[in-house]
């Protein structure tokens, strides 16, 4: 989110490579076009599709009703030759989050204003000793950040998807048997338990030729296709309602701390919602030492929350990076379950919602007009190699933020004192907002870079700086991976 102020040049450096590798012409080129695969290197033109000679409709599994399933299911929903099932275990499910889009998405995905909670129009950054640094000066008055109720949000792209004719089921997918021999014109067979309203749901079976997973960091889609494991922080968040005189103080205001007292290598926030806060914090590197981080970000709020009634409290993982496999035969992963989260800001939802949108656009394409099952060859030459092209450099710039400025308290009040610098935050705003930059130029970046390195210089000679606690965790996040 605008914890955007992940550093801006970074950024800027980012979204200017995106708009070099992406050209818009790679969307909807030709099937059997000469393709750059994505490694870049030029490939055979992926093997055909197979026609379509099923005696009933095709159709596709969207598991999963968060942002990425509801935005795929309603590309598919439109394709009248695919029928579009959506599953959701629980259509009212408030996903742990803390709800913040950029500006680019309620454009782009026409969501009203009404499903916005606040608009944020501020944002205090606060180091380890205590420094705020007040940033969003300058965004115009029209700009903000929106700030969401995941429950408001997933129900509204969903009834959307549904009204432009996507069956939802409202049933757990417990597991995918894959087509016989890995076939490429056979059935997948998912079995559900379904709900449909009711507390104890019923077993049930549906062919499908297509899946989407969209089900999240635990992904069941994942697991049947064997996508492989990805490293994930644990996130907790409570949300607490204060009184008021104090929700006055953040109503367009979002507050970020860093230290090692609230997270070794993520950050604390306070976001204002509709009638209360979010106040979270989350980690890879200490997940044991979840609740200890988050009493450390509730003190560091002190005042400003005190006596606030905690409403509701949740936890989950978010992914740190894509998982090793994305697309088998005709089931691709979006969103969390493919681990589309940006490290250093944690931000998913937007692009949980377009990589949903990208694949389905991808794949009812390549069906034409559901009269051909694609390949997984294709799938990956059109889905996969245009979202890499678009956002890999997002990823990986982000990556090497985090892991310049989260890595001590020293860096942490490096970070905070460069986003008192203007520019830093009109182009990590413009960076974060539109997904896109505007750079003030060579020059303008140079000086940016010259500032960092001197004030990282400056903050490590300090001596008034708190440490960094030494804890023990030989790397358990590692270790889950097996390295
Ligand atoms: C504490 C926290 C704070 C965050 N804050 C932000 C933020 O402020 N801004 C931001 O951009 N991102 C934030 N994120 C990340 C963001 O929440 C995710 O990236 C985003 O939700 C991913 O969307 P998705 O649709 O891929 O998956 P999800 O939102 O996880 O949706 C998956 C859906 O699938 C359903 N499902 C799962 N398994 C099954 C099954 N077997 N059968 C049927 N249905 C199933 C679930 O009920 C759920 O509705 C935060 C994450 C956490 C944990």
């Amino acid at each position: 989110m605008l914890r955007a102020t992940a550093l801006a040049f970074a950024l800027g450096f980012a979204a200017q490579t995106d708009a070099f590798m992406s050209s818009p012409s790679t969307i909807g080129a030709p099937r059997r076009a000469a393709m750059v695969s994505r490694r870049g290197r030029a490939s055979i033109a992926p093997t055909m599709g197979h026609k379509w000679d099923g005696d009933r409709k095709m159709r596709v599994a969207i598991v999963g009703g968060g942002p990425s399933g509801s935005c795929a299911a309603e590309i598919f929903a439109q394709e009248p030759n695919i029928d579009t099932y959506i599953f959701e275990r629980k259509m009212d499910n408030a996903k742990p989050c803390g709800g913040a889009i950029p500006l680019c998405m309620i454009e782009e995905f026409q969501i009203p204003e009404e499903v916005v909670d606040r608009k944020v129009r501020k944002m205090l950054m606060i180091s380890p000793t205590g420094k705020e640094a007040p940033i969003g000066q300058t965004l115009r008055d029209d700009e903000y950040i929106g700030m969401t109720r995941r429950e408001i949000l997933d129900g509204f792209l969903r009834d959307r998807a549904i009204k432009l004719g996507a069956k939802p089921i409202n049933g757990l997918v417990t597991g995918i048997d894959l087509p016989e021999g890995n076939s490429e014109t056979k059935p997948y067979k998912i079995h559900y338990t379904n709900y449909n309203g009711q507390k104890v749901g019923t077993p049930e079976e549906l062919d499908v030729d297509l899946i989407i997973g969209a089900d999240g960091a635990n992904s069941r889609v994942a697991k049947a296709i064997d996508a492989g494991e990805y490293n994930y922080a644990i996130a907790f968040q409570e949300r607490i309602r204060i009184n008021d005189q104090q929700m006055a103080f953040y109503e367009e205001l979002a507050e970020m701390y860093v230290g090692d007292d609230v997270s070794p290598d993520f950050y604390g926030w306070v976001f204002p919602k509709y009638d209360h806060v979010g106040v979270g914090t989350g980690t890879v590197v200490n997940r044991p030492a979840i609740k200890q981080y988050q009493n450390a970000i509730r003190e560091r709020a002190g005042k400003k929350i005190e006596g606030g009634k905690i409403i509701k409290v949740e936890a989950h993982p978010i992914p740190e990076h894509y998982r090793p496999k994305r697309v088998l035969n005709r089931a691709a992963l979006v969103g969390d379950a493919a681990g589309y989260v940006t490290k250093c800001s944690g931000e998913g939802i937007y692009f949980a919602a377009k990589s949903g949108r990208m694949a389905a656009e991808a794949i009812t394409k390549l069906t034409q007009g559901g009269t051909v099952l694609p390949t997984q060859e294709e799938i990956e030459d059109t889905y996969l190699r245009r979202y890499d092209q678009l956002y890999g450099p997002t990823y990986a710039v982000l990556d090497v933020l985090q892991q310049v400025f989260y890595r001590s308290n020293p860096a942490r009040e490096a970070f905070v004192e460069m986003c008192e610098s203007e520019y830093v935050q009109k182009v990590t705003f413009d960076s974060y907002l539109y997904k896109k930059v505007t750079s003030g130029g060579p020059v303008e970046d140079l000086k940016l870079l010259f500032n960092t390195v001197r004030s990282l210089v400056k903050q490590n000679l300090r001596s008034d700086i708190p440490k960094d606690a030494k804890f023990y965790n030989p790397v358990e996040s590692l270790q889950r991976l097996g390295k």
